[in-house]
């Protein structure tokens, strides 16, 4: 009895020490076409705990802002357009190797290239509408969860 205790406190520490966050956003094609809890099933069923989780559509400028390392880019206008162009879920998600193991589940940003399984292969129709958001990297991960969410949320 004694041992389980202290075998079950020690994996929950491995599980807080090893935890990492990451963040997504079901986008605008994705939640028009009605896949978000598919979506989300599929993110739970690979072992993401999800922290926070909110419906909400940003202006096109915050969508500028939130994609401020694109700008420039010839498809920067089409996709902080389409960013706002509707409801979206925007979520902070947790587990051991969150951010690169939701950038697999997610698989490429062109979904023609995307390996059977992943959620843009499932979901997404173009490289333009491609379904999901994943955070590339840790310094990343932070800056976009704060630009959605505030601490207090985040438990
Ligand atoms: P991600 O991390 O896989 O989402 O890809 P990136 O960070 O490189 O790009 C951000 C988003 O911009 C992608 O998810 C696409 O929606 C869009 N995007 C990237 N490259 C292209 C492109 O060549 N053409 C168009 N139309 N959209 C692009």
């Amino acid at each position: 009895m004694q041992a389980l205790h202290w075998r079950e406190r020690i994996f929950a520490l491995r599980r807080e020490i090893l935890s990492e966050r990451t963040f997504s956003i079901i986008k605008p094609d994705a939640v028009r076409k009605g896949h978000t809890a598919a979506i989300l099933a599929q993110i739970e069923e690979a072992g993401f705990k999800i922290v926070a989780i909110k419906r909400t559509s940003i202006s096109k400028v915050q969508a500028e802002g939130f994609y401020a390392v694109h700008a420039g880019k010839p498809f920067f206008a089409g996709l902080t357009e389409f960013m706002s162009s509707g409801p979206i879920f925007p979520m902070v998600l947790e587990k051991e190797n969150a951010i690169a193991d939701l950038r697999k589940l997610m698989g490429a940003t062109n979904p023609a290239q995307a390996e059977e399984g992943t959620i843009r292969w499932k979901y997404a129709e173009s490289i333009g509408e491609n379904a999901i958001h994943g955070s590339d990297g840790e310094e990343t991960a932070t800056f976009e969860i704060g630009y959605f969410f505030a601490g207090i949320e985040l438990k």
